[in-house]
This record gives structure tokens, C-alpha cells and sequence, in this order.
């Protein structure tokens, strides 16, 4: 085991050194203020290495042992209604002490016999979604391995909607669940925009387009050859397995919204998605999976709520080191100028509202979709009274208590079975 342990590390290295002399070869000399954000960045994968040299094996299911009964047995209750909306992953991820994208993922993996349908090792599938948790940065507001937890339960609430359950393969479901597992593995806390404009390597390395989905897909492919999951499976089977997760990922770029809302709207309006072909269902799975990744706004407003308040103060982390390091503030990354309700009105308007429509359009009629589209509404509003009562600054801490909620809480509808 401390070999292998070994073995990965020194991967993970060269890797890391292959990345870097890249770079290098460019000519490209470093400032020193690029050098100092690039450490802070990479800082999660130094940590990562050096527990690793350690022999220290990153957390598994198997530390649940250390926690009371009590938060075990309402961890154990809490799956059994792992497909209701208003499932509460923050709670669940302090019941499973941090450990609920391995745990969700490995109860998801049961409850659709994937790990006998692919004849799984079990070893090897706790390393890999051991290695795909650790890798989240847990010190991220937003992009840490919660958010994949939550995107994963929403993606499995998906794939349970009638209009799909009945014609997605075990290869459709495994894929689904590992894509939503994984989509944002490694994500450093920063955009695109800042990794081009601070050179960062993994911008050069892929020529500055879907630089992080192109990383978070490679670093799976990465996980998965190393921890030798699918190694059992024909070469072919597992290199394609590997392509359509980095489909499915890539289709998480929100620069490529309009090129999928648009062909989603075109099969819809000619009613012509046949979900026997393999090549729709993978369609319909991109398009799963960007729901699943911006569903925040459609959850019930307590939930919401702090998704919002994360991803604003991820944006606003950015924005204090561009201006510490005297780069130009990007947009929704002022938290002088741009407030948590003005953020999250322009992205539901812009992003969420116009792709649950249709996905409204595809599952009809589907009582999940009622409810999502139901509190959309309702948290959009609620956004907008809140944009006009408070000051940017005050809203963070004091949205919560000074609303009263006139909603009807998250009670109706939400026990989707
Ligand atoms: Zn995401």
C-alpha cells in the first residue's frame, strides 16, 4: 500500500514538473507577482504531495468509525431520502465528518448496482473517490467537495425524472454520477479570466479555452488511471468511458451556454430527441449536469441562500487579490460595487432562468420540476426585494434575519420521491 501511495505521488510529481517545464520552454519569465499567486494556488496540491510522502492516506468512509452512532445512524437516514429537493447537504457533509461526496457517491453506486454491473473493485473505487474528494480545495467558499456532493444529489434527482429513468443505460447512470462527482475537481477558487491574464500554466497548457474544465476532466482521467478503476474494462471501453466524461465535463463551461440552450431549444420545438440513440441521451446528460451545476437558485431558500453567499464570497477572495496585486478587478468580484442580490438577479436572469425553462419543457410534467421552477421564482424575488433594502456590505450578514420569509418555506412539493 506505502508503495503505491509512493508510486502516486511520484506521478502526481512528474506530472506537476511536466506542467511546469512547459512553461518554462515558452520563455516565459515570471514576475514576481505571478510566482506569489501561482503558490497560492497550487498551495492544496503542495499540501496534497506532502501527505502523501507522508504515507498519510486522505479520508475515507472508513473514518466514519470515529464519529458517535447518533451522527451515523442520521447520516444512514438522511440517504434514505437522498432523492428528495430539499435535502440538506451541508448537514449531511457535517454528519459524514467532510466525507459526503465519497459517501454519497459510494450509496448511489449501490442503489444502482453499478459496482456489480462493471464488476468494480471495491478498493479501488474508495481510492478513487477518496483521491477525487481530497482534491476539491476545502478552503474554497464554493468550489470545495460539497458543492460536488450537492451537484451529484441534484444530478441523481435528475436522472430519476420519469421522461429519462426508464431509457438511461448503467453506462448513461455511471457516467452521470462520476462527470457530476468530478466536474470541478482541483478548481483553484479563481476564473479563467485571472488564471489568462496571470499566466497561469494551466491557461497556457490549454491555449486559454475551457482552461479549468479541460484541467478538472484531466485530472479525472489522471485519478482514474491511477487508482485503476476501470483497468479490468477493454481498452476501448475505458478510453471511451474517459472521452465522454470530458464531454460531459467540458459542457460545464458557462461561455458554452448559448451553443447548448439553443440546440436543447431546437429538439425541443421539433420534438425529435429519440432517447433510444446513445448520442441524445449523452445530449440530455450534458444538459443534466449544467442543471445540476447551477441549481442553487432552485432550491429551497435557506439552502439557496448560502450557495449564493459562498460563490459571492469566492468571487470577492478574487477580487481582494487582483487588487493586492494591482490587476484590474474582475466583473462581480467588487464587493464594494457588486452585491450578493445584484449577483445573484443577473445570474439567474441571464443563466438559470432561460435553461430550467427548457428543462421545465423536457421533463413535463414532472413535479420536480414544478418545484424547482417554483422557488426559482420565489428566491429570484426575494433577491430583488433584498437588492433595495440594503447596502451591499449589509446584506451578507443580515439577509437572513431581517427578512421575514412570506413563502410557505420549502414544505410543498418537495418530498419528490
Ligand atoms: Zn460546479
Amino acid at each position: 500500500m506505502k508503495v503505491g501511495l509512493l508510486q502516486d505521488c511520484c506521478i502526481r510529481l512528474t506530472l506537476f514538473d511536466i506542467v511546469i517545464s512547459a512553461s518554462a520552454q515558452q520563455g516565459e519569465v515570471e514576475s514576481g507577482t505571478r510566482r506569489k499567486i501561482k503558490r497560492l494556488l497550487s498551495f492544496q496540491r503542495y499540501c496534497h504531495a506532502s501527505r502523501l510522502l507522508r504515507g498519510l492516506v486522505p479520508h475515507t468512509p472508513g473514518s466514519l468509525h470515529l464519529l458517535d452512532d447518533d451522527y451515523l445512524g442520521q447520516a444512514a437516514h438522511m440517504l434514505s431520502k437522498v432523492g428528495t429537493w430539499n435535502f440538506d447537504i451541508f448537514l449531511f457533509d457535517r454528519l459524514t465528518n467532510g466525507n459526503s461526496l465519497v459517501t454519497l457517491m459510494c450509496h448511489l453506486f449501490n442503489v444502482y448496482g453499478l459496482i456489480h454491473h462493471f464488476q468494480l473493485d471495491m478498493v479501488k473505487l474508495h481510492r478513487f473517490l477518496g483521491m477525487v474528494q481530497e482534491d476539491y480545495h476545502s478552503q474554497n467558499p464554493y468550489h470545495n467537495a460539497v458543492h460536488a456532493a450537492d451537484v451529484t444529489q441534484a444530478m441523481y434527482c435528475y436522472l430519476k425524472e420519469p421522461k429519462l429513468a426508464e431509457q438511461l443505460s448503467p453506462l448513461d447512470v455511471f457516467l452521470g454520477l462520476m462527470a457530476a462527482a468530478a466536474h470541478d475537481v482541483d478548481h483553484p477558487g479563481v476564473n479563467q479570466p485571472f488564471l489568462i491574464k496571470t499566466r497561469h500554466h494551466l491557461a497556457s497548457l490549454y491555449q486559454n479555452t475551457s482552461v479549468l474544465e479541460s484541467h478538472h476532466w484531466r485530472s479525472t482521467v489522471g485519478m482514474l488511471r491511477e487508482s485503476g478503476l476501470l483497468s479490468h474494462l477493454p481498452a476501448d471501453m475505458s478510453q471511451d468511458m474517459e472521452q465522454q466524461l470530458g464531454s460531459l465535463i467540458l459542457a460545464t463551461d458557462i461561455s458554452r451556454q448559448n451553443e447548448f440552450l439553443l440546440t436543447f431549444r431546437e429538439h425541443l420545438d421539433n420534438q425529435d430527441l429519440d432517447l433510444q440513440l446513445a448520442s441524445h441521451r449523452h445530449f440530455i446528460l450534458q444538459i443534466a449536469l449544467k442543471c445540476a451545476d447551477v441549481c442553487n437558485p432552485c432550491r429551497v431558500w435557506e439552502l439557496s441562500r448560502q450557495w449564493s453567499e459562498r460563490v459571492c464570497e469566492e468571487f470577492y477572495r478574487q477580487g481582494d487579490l487582483e487588487r493586492k496585486f494591482d490587476l484590474e478587478i474582475s466583473p462581480l468580484c467588487n464587493q464594494q460595487a457588486d452585491s450578493v442580490p445584484s449577483i445573484q438577479i443577473g445570474f439567474i436572469s441571464y443563466i438559470v432562468e432561460p435553461l430550467f425553462e427548457e428543462w421545465h419543457r423536457f421533463t413535463e410534467p414532472s413535479l420536480l420540476s414544478q418545484t424547482m421552477m417554483g422557488h426559482l421564482h420565489k428566491n429570484k424575488a426575494r433577491w430583488s426585494r433584498l437588492r433595495y433594502a440594503h447596502t451591499p456590505s449589509d446584506t451578507q450578514t443580515h439577509s437572513h434575519a431581517e427578512e421575514p420569509e412570506p413563502e410557505g418555506g420549502g414544505g410543498e412539493g418537495e418530498d419528490i420521491p
